[in-house]
């Protein structure tokens, strides 16, 4: 998968983009990462990107020209990609949007900043406009790092066990269940005894029920939303210990 970066603030990214399973999948060619710095596509010799706002007002706004010049160049390397605007008046970013777009082969992420980018440049290039939550930061590169991350970590043979990212909190409408590790007694507080049982079934029954305690507890949204997709399994487990008629009652009222 390729993911182009256009930016202004290239060194911002060096650090993450080199660490840990990104860089890991970088080196193993699972990923190609590029980034585009905007000052570059430029066209006068000063590189200015951005320009104060037609019928005033606060602040600098990022100038069409240079901007679509970049994305060009990442399209004219790599085919046509898909480009998407990191903005708060996007859509809302989720587990299944990085699911989504984990299917697209070029993703190109265009990072605002100061008061944002000129209509004309969303309007006429951009695909898709993308929002991390309802808060402003100061540019787009963090946010475009939290999908490059997210997205990443889903693709094929990324993660070093093959099934981890299918358990994790929002591969289903749950959140995972609590995890502990050595020592066996912190601050007087001993792990669940079942988890030393040896008994896989056992194991996974706990740590399903507890998953979907700590998601009714935390996030009843998703768990009402969860309502019909569990297996005949589930739904024995569920009815046994009392949880299956709360959880229709969560369905029903939402
Ligand atoms: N004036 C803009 C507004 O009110 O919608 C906010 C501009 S913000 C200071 C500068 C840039 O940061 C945006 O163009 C966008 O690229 C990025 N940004 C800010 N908040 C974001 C968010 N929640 N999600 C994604 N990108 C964001």
């Amino acid at each position: 998968m390729i993911f182009d970066i256009v930016t202004i603030f290239p060194d911002l990214l060096e650090s993450p983009l080199n660490e840990g399973i990104i860089r890991r999948a970088r080196e193993t060619d699972q990923v190609t990462i590029k980034i585009y710095n905007i000052r570059d596509f430029a066209p006068d010799k000063h590189s200015v990107t951005d320009d104060r706002p037609f019928g005033g007002g606060e602040g600098m706004v990022m100038k069409a020209d240079p901007l679509a010049a970049a994305v060009e160049a990442s399209k004219n390397k790599n085919g046509t990609g898909h480009v998407i605007l990191l903005s708060p008046q996007g859509r809302k970013y989720t587990q299944s949007v990085a699911e989504e777009l984990q299917t697209k082969e070029h993703l190109i992420l265009v990072c605002g900043r100061y008061e944002g980018v000129d209509e004309r440049f969303i309007t006429e290039c951009v695909d898709d406009e993308i929002s991390i939550g309802d808060y402003i930061l100061t540019g787009g590169e963090l946010a475009a790092m939290i999908l490059v991350d997210s997205i990443t970590r889903l693709l094929p043979g990324v993660l070093g066990c093959s099934d981890s990212a299918d358990k994790d909190t929002f591969s289903r409408r749950l959140l995972k269940h609590p995890q502990y590790t050595r020592p066996r007694i912190f601050n007087g507080v001993e792990i669940p005894e079942v988890l030393l049982s040896g008994d896989h079934l056992k194991i996974a029954q706990y740590r399903f029920l507890e998953s979907v305690r700590r998601t009714m507890k935390r996030r009843p949204d998703l768990l009402a939303a969860e309502f019909g997709f569990f297996s005949k399994a589930e739904v024995q487990l569920l009815k046994k210990n009392k949880l299956y008629e709360r959880i229709k009652k969560l369905h029903i009222e939402q």
